[in-house]
């Protein structure tokens, strides 16, 4: 544990969830008649941004035609107003409206701060309702219960909460290098620090330490927990872990790794400034980026 890593970005959304209203439907009820109550409209996964301008969030009354009868998914209360999640299924935004796909705006670096983290927070909801409408244990169809925080099946008694699939993304420092990777799928020189899904059965850092040997063929030493982000395309946690290794030769996994480099703290922050020419860093707003800059400034790391 480092005690001074940064808070990445996409975390801390000033929402208050209030989790012991989602079983009240009563407090449910009476929430939706409330004047104060707004709706955060997705059109699909889209959101929809009041005007051009990311920190205008498209929050709408409940009584506006945009969201009567949209499912509507309880993200909690802010200063005592409820907020929630409006599932539509139209794109076209109302007048003055604009819906955005929040991936590129996020990546983009435009869109951030509390505004983002409470969208993303919206949306791994979203993903999670689309995709799950078919109750995964006989097939049939599932409700939303529990202000969106459970869906039931009727046919067959189960219930489903809301999923989120974690990952490890891991910096891994080698005397004062860290490693950093091109993956096959990563546009134009984009290089980041390696990432994977934790399978079932494995703890944080046996996930880690399997991902570093499988993709770059680096036997791990320590590895510690730096931060996490959530990160809702569609539904995942990164856990921020640095490792340490001594080895320096790279085996690289063919099928999802193209190359990888060693860099050293000027080299980090050479890229971090765009200053080489072949290397693309990652986007402020990933934790990869959060990672970097914490290791080149040292919040975490032992070298
Ligand atoms: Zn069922």
């Amino acid at each position: 544990m480092f005690e001074n890593a940064s808070r990445p970005d996409l975390t801390y959304a000033p929402l208050d969830r209030a989790a012991h209203l989602r079983d009240d439907p009563a407090a449910l009820d009476a929430m939706r008649g409330r004047p104060d109550a707004r709706a955060l409209p997705f059109a699909k996964r889209d959101l929809l941004l009041n005007g051009e301008r990311y920190e205008r969030l498209g929050w709408t009354a409940l009584d506006d035609p945009l969201v009567t009868g949209a499912e509507l998914i309880f993200l909690g209360l802010e200063d005592s107003a409820p907020r929630y999640a409006a599932m539509l299924e139209e794109t076209e935004a109302p007048a003055g409206g604009t819906f955005i796909e929040m991936r590129t705006a996020i990546l983009s670096g435009d869109f951030g701060g509390e505004n983002a983290a409470t969208a993303s927070g919206a949306l791994a909801m979203v993903n999670w309702h689309r995709t799950h409408g078919r109750c995964a244990r006989c097939g049939e169809a599932t409700a939303m219960t529990q202000g969106g925080w459970r869906r039931d099946c009727a046919a067959c008694g189960a219930t489903h909460f809301p999923r989120t699939d974690p990952v490890v993304i891991m910096m891994i420092e080698r005397d004062g290098h860290c490693a950093l990777a091109r993956n096959v799928n990563f546009p134009d020189n984009l290089f980041s620090c390696i990432a994977g899904f934790v399978e079932p059965g494995e703890c944080v850092e046996e996930a880690v330490r399997r991902e570093s040997f499988e993709e770059l063929g680096l036997t791990l030493g320590r590895v510690a927990y730096a931060s996490s982000q959530p990160w809702p395309f569609p539904m995942s946690l990164m856990m921020g872990c640095i490792a340490e290794t001594t080895d320096e030769a790279f085996t690289l996994e063919a099928a999802e790794i193209a190359e990888a480099r060693w860099l050293d703290r000027d080299g980090v922050r050479r890229m971090l400034a765009g200053d080489i020419p072949d290397m693309m860093a990652p986007r402020k707003a990933a934790i990869a980026g959060t990672l970097l800059r914490d290791w080149l400034e040292g919040r975490i790391g032992w070298t």
